[in-house]
């Protein structure tokens, strides 16, 4: 059987409130927010952006949104996780003011951001899973307090998935640190010495003593180290730094995985929305400026993880002209969708329907 994802066409550089006002229309219209019931918390999953060129999912469509669910009875709000990496986004305090500086507050969206995975992103909720590569996943723990969940995702290529949008956003998005940790890189951080002050915060956080100080710098032991990133985190002086290089397929794999143990969490109780515009060949992580790799195709919408990510990938490539790998990144990038299929996660089949 085929999934239902709805698509929104965009002509290229077409206005967000006109997408936007659609994007209601289509809403109310087929009552995709039906699954709504009174008092539901509602955690309505976004990325802020790294900079105002950038691609990220406006504000305006959030406020849209918090609006109609509302009206629904439910009781939304917005919210992300920290970053691993060092940056704006790497705790609360710095997501949230990025956020404000963003367009992203009460004032311009109606709902209050909070953190998924608290102060520092250590906050989890062990969810167990049927995957091939874990019995259960790290995610954020106020996801596993929430009745219902919206994720608003924006479609990029990405430098090791191939492309990022719903499943990513589900996978690496709604992890806690640990689990984001775990998707990306099977290597343990290191210490630079050199920026390293000894200060002995990093061996303090440390859940398995796994840090010492020599000669006034941080020595980890490898084989105690648990890869949990609490060091990474903790570390003012950027002096932890970590192997991202987990092959691309692995990680695909793992994000799938992680972002199957988010949906298990909210059976009939999502929506997943696609915007396929300002696609760029780099994530809404990276800072530096932003290039259009093909012209804008619109919005989609599914109650199916695995079939809006599916039905946006086609329709990309078939904007383009061109496959992803030509576009963006040349490395595998369907790994996602089938191993999705692999471990009957979602439906890669769907039925297109354009509104
Ligand atoms: S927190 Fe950073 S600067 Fe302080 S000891 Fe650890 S690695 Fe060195
Ligand atoms: S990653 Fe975790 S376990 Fe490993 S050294 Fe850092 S804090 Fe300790």
């Amino acid at each position: 059987m085929k999934e239902n994802v709805y698509f929104i066409e965009a002509s290229d550089n077409e206005r967000d409130d006109i997408l936007c006002e659609r994007l209601k229309g289509l809403i109310e219209a087929e009552d995709l927010l039906g699954f709504i019931a009174d008092k539901d918390i509602t955690a309505v999953k976004t990325h802020f952006g790294e900079s105002p060129e950038l691609g990220y999912a406006r504000p305006l469509y959030l406020k849209m949104l918090g609006e109609v669910l509302k009206g629904k009875g439910g009781l939304p709000f917005l919210t992300e996780t920290s970053t691993l990496y060092k940056g704006n986004r790497d705790n609360a305090i710095k997501h949230i003011a990025h956020a404000h500086t963003q367009g992203f507050d009460v004032a311009t969206t109606g709902m209050p951001i909070i953190m998924a995975d608290g102060l520092f992103g250590d906050e989890e909720y062990d969810v167990s899973i049927d995957g091939k590569m874990y019995k259960s996943v790290h995610i954020a723990a106020l996801f596993a307090k929430c009745n219902a969940l919206v994720v608003v995702s924006h479609f990029t290529g990405h430098l090791a998935a191939g492309f990022g949008a719903t499943l990513k956003n589900l996978g690496m998005g709604c992890a806690s640190r640990k689990g984001k940790m775990e998707q990306h890189s099977t290597a343990k951080p290191k210490i630079v010495k050199k920026k390293c002050t000894g200060c002995g915060v990093c061996a303090k956080w440390c859940p398995e003593a796994a840090i010492t100080l020599v000669e006034d710098r941080a020595v980890i032991t490898a084989g105690k180290c648990i890869g949990c990133g609490e060091c990474l985190a903790m570390c003012r002086f950027d002096a932890v730094k970590y192997n991202w290089g987990a092959t691309y397929e692995d990680l695909q794999k793992k994000v799938v995985e992680h972002a199957l143990g988010v949906c298990s969490l909210y059976q009939g109780k999502s929506l997943f929305i696609n915007i396929v515009t300002r696609i760029s060949k780099d994530c809404d992580c990276m800072g530096h400026t932003y290039k259009k790799i093909t012209p804008d195709v619109g919005i989609l919408v599914s109650r199916d993880p695995v079939a809006v990510d599916a039905a946006a990938l086609d329709l990309v490539e078939k904007r383009a002209g061109l496959v992803l790998s030509q576009l963006a990144y040349d490395i595998p990038y369907r790994v996602q969708l089938d191993y999705a299929k692999e471990l009957n996660f979602g439906n890669q089949n769907y039925k297109l329907i354009t509104v």
